[in-house]
């Protein structure tokens, strides 16, 4: 995936860095927008999974809005130039003061997640002279098969609102005189590969919207969510996630009137491949069985390994070495700040130049200061 020359340009840099590949990121968003457009559907990019402005520069020029999850999120979306009438917030925890930025902004949708929520945005609302305009975000209690840690539309998790709740939460939006009811949101999960998934998810939405519009509630926004998964074990192969066939799969399963606007809120599958954490390997350790490459980048930089599980591809860009076996770890102190266990990598020794692949989303936005580590900067293909 990387040139001679560029990697010739990496030994010059201090590691560890991002690299963004802007080529890829226009290229996907070329796809998704095409295939959007198809449908008519309408797109808010997740700026939790990287809100480098370069980045949110180049996704904006696509007409894509914004979809945030933070009072700081819709601050730095509107003050990036996205439309307020393209930008949705969601989360299950906004305070007061978030609220307010998102009331000022006269944003599209407060995505909101249970009653009491819903009460506090109409009495904010109310003191500022503002008409809030809510969706509700819905627990649909569909399982993702993602990780425990990324799967968020089970009745057990935190997010949305139950079923069992749609009568008391009706009645809570026919007593808010300061609140616009938009539609309907849903989010179940972040990187879904199982297509499967998103047919199921369509199908109960037509239940739940139809639920809604029987009491007399016009459903006139049904918004998925984002969760398309990436290829993180080969994204040489599947640099682009295969939106044509997740569009297709959702439109031939969701029912749409003439009335209704269909919303999405890609991350991962728009940045993720785009991004590569590049690290130098310090030294190279003798354990027992085995052989330790210790890199200088950590879970500071990129915590997605730590935190759930997760197995970005590694390559050692400067070795053509035979293929040997290394744990692959950072320098921070806590034994979960590894990358790979037993990956068959050519030989490396002090110097060498790893590229932790698919890195783009969820990474430089965790990225931490833990031991005191500086943050990683960032570096572009153009
Ligand atoms: C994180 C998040 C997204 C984006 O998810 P991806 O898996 O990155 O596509 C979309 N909507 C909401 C509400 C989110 O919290």
């Amino acid at each position: 995936m990387f040139g001679s020359k560029t990697v010739e340009k990496f030994r010059e840099i201090e590691t560890p860095f991002y690299y963004y590949d802007l080529a890829l990121l226009r290229q996907t968003l070329d796809i998704y927008t095409k295939e959007l457009k198809k449908h008519n559907y309408h797109a808010h990019y997740a700026l939790k999974a990287n809100a480098n402005s370069k980045i949110l520069s180049i996704v904006k020029s696509y007409g894509l809005g914004a979809d945030c999850v933070s009072g700081n999120e819709v601050k730095l979306a509107l003050n990036s130039g996205f439309d307020p009438s393209m930008v949705v917030y969601a989360g299950v925890g906004k305070s007061d003061k978030e609220i307010k930025i998102a009331l000022e902004g006269d944003i599209f949708s407060f995505n909101c997640e249970s009653i009491p929520e819903i009460q506090i945005i109409d009495q904010l609302a109310g003191s500022m002279g503002k008409r809030a305009s809510i969706s509700l975000r819905i627990n649909p209690d569909i399982d993702a098969h993602t990780h425990k840690y990324i799967t968020t539309g089970r009745s057990q998790d935190k997010f949305g609102i139950s079923h069992w709740m749609f009568d008391d939460v009706i009645q809570t939006l026919n007593s808010c005189s300061n609140i616009h009811f938009a539609g309907l949101h849903f989010h179940v999960g972040s990187q879904i590969t199982d297509y499967n998934v998103f047919s199921m998810l369509s199908k109960r939405i037509n239940e739940i919207v139809a639920r809604f519009e029987e009491k007399g509630m016009r459903v006139e926004n049904i918004n998925l969510g984002g969760g398309l998964g990436i290829d993180y074990d080969d994204p040489d192969a599947n640099p682009i996630s295969d939106f044509a066939s997740y569009f297709s799969i959702i439109n031939k399963n969701l029912r749409q009137e003439s009335y209704q606007q269909v919303h999405f809120e890609p991350g991962r599958a728009i940045i993720g491949q785009c991004g590569s954490l590049i690290t130098r390997v310090l030294y190279v350790k003798l354990g027992k069985g085995r052989k330790f490459a210790i890199l200088d980048a950590g879970m500071n930089d990129l915590i997605r390994p730590a935190l759930y599980q997760a197995v970005h591809k590694i390559e050692n860009l400067t070795s053509s070495g035979r293929l040997m076996r290394y744990d692959v770890v950072g320098p921070i102190c806590e034994s979960s700040d590894r990358f790979a266990k037993n990956l068959l990598i050519p030989e490396t020794s002090r110097g060498d130049i790893f590229a932790i692949r698919s890195a783009g989303a969820y990474g430089q936005v965790m990225a931490m200061r833990y031991n005191q580590k500086d943050l990683a900067p960032e570096y572009y293909s153009e």
